[in-house]
């Protein structure tokens, strides 16, 4: 029996809970005994009461889920909100973000959207940066939501080992240890130098390694070609003169630099061929899907239902606000729902949000299930989700 005098010790009651633990199905009128942080026992009220006799908090009628983990966003550009071009496609949609100032956050917008990452249960963020990341993880830290920051290697400057961002420098390298990751920014955009040294950096820690893969036509055409809408932008502003295309896909390209692997979080992925979502299946890498940020750029919608049929790994981020309306995980998670072409449950979509990345991340013995001795790190299922069980 828990002891209730034990000040840590508390517990809950709510009409229903979704464990995400494998085969748990949906607990009806549950109970949460928390010590220390930690889950020390779930199950029926009726049951868990009886080894109980502290108070006990009830939440009411409502939905509990597991704290959500949102695989990317980018905090730096939460000045952004509703300022840059929307459904013109991904060249002019970065053409109105270099327009708008993207390096002029100010610290209340960057508190709002922290604010706004916690209001909706979000437990960890893996937050892509590069000018600020000791601002942003303070304010991550400040606002409870726990994080890790995925210091990003940008363009073809570098000496070509591990090129980390101008925001790094001065980082303790404890700091950078237990709160960061290396990050690529994209294949047409970053020195595969940098990409693999990045890789090799992440793969050494366990650590995710993130890379936008295949978000829009500009960057296929691109790599097959060095043609294309987007080449003139890239050309002006980060590709050198010599570059060679590598003739391949974005997806096949990448596994030719040795970029593919269990750790590997492949952003976007909206254009995608078929044996190329079999290659990221045999890679057992992590396909983050962005779907309200494709839409609001324009760059087309990722093929949902083949990653998933096909046993992709799949997780879900907001992106930024820059391309994002709010930072609601549920709002994204309910994008999907809505457009999902067959049956796609609740359940599912909350492990996009919960146990996969979880997974990914080696943290699934603190996060991602409301299980015994998990952190008891929870959120409640919006009502307007509640109805998709
Ligand atoms: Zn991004």
């Amino acid at each position: 029996m828990c002891d209730p005098l034990r000040s840590s010790l508390r517990a809950l009651r709510v009409r229903r809970v979704l464990p995400m633990a494998p085969d748990a199905g949906i607990l009806d009128d549950a109970m949460l005994v928390v010590q220390d942080g930690r889950i020390a026992e779930i199950g029926p009220y009726s049951l868990v009461r009886r080894t109980y006799d502290g108070p006990i908090q009830d939440l009411g009628d409502k939905l509990m889920a597991p704290g959500l983990i949102n695989c990317h966003t980018h905090l730096e550009l939460s000045h952004l909100r509703g300022l840059t071009v929307s459904g013109k496609g991904f060249a002019a949609w970065v053409r109105s973000l270099l327009d708008s100032d993207p390096e002029a956050l100010d610290q209340a917008s960057l508190d709002d959207a922290c604010a706004e990452l916690a209001a909706c249960g979000t437990a960890l963020a893996l937050d892509v940066t590069s000018r600020r990341p000791a601002q942003v993880s303070g304010a991550l830290d400040a606002a409870g939501v726990d994080h890790l920051l995925l210091l990003e290697s940008f363009g073809f400057a570098g000496a070509g080992g591990l090129d980390l961002p101008p925001g790094a420098r001065g980082l303790s390298r404890d700091f950078l240890e237990r709160r960061c990751a290396v990050a690529g920014h994209s294949l047409a955009t970053t020195k595969p130098e940098s990409l693999r040294a990045a890789y090799a950096w992440c793969a050494w820690r366990g650590r995710p390694f993130s890379l936008h893969l295949a978000e829009h036509e500009g960057e296929t055409e691109f790599l097959a070609t060095g043609q294309g809408g987007f080449a003139s932008l890239l050309r002006e502003r980060v590709v050198p003169a010599d570059f060679t295309p590598p003739g391949r896909s974005p997806v096949s390209y990448a596994d030719s630099l040795g970029l593919l692997g269990p750790l590997t979080l492949a952003v976007h992925c909206v254009h995608l061929s078929t044996p190329n979502i079999r290659l990221l299946a045999r890679r057992r890498a992590t396909v983050c899907l962005c779907p309200r940020s494709n839409a609001h750029i324009g760059v087309g919608r990722a093929p949902w239902e083949r990653l998933r049929d096909e046993g992709v790994n799949l997780v879900l981020g907001t992106d930024s606000l820059a391309s994002c309306p709010d930072l609601d995980l549920w709002n994204e998670a309910r994008f999907v729902l809505e457009r999902f072409e067959g049956r796609l449950g609740l359940p599912e979509v909350v492990s996009w949000m919960t146990r996969n990345p979880a997974r990914l991340l080696g943290r699934d013995a603190d996060l991602g299930t409301l299980e015994v001795g998990r952190l008891a790190v929870y959120t409640m299922v919006p009502e307007a989700l509640a109805q998709h069980l």
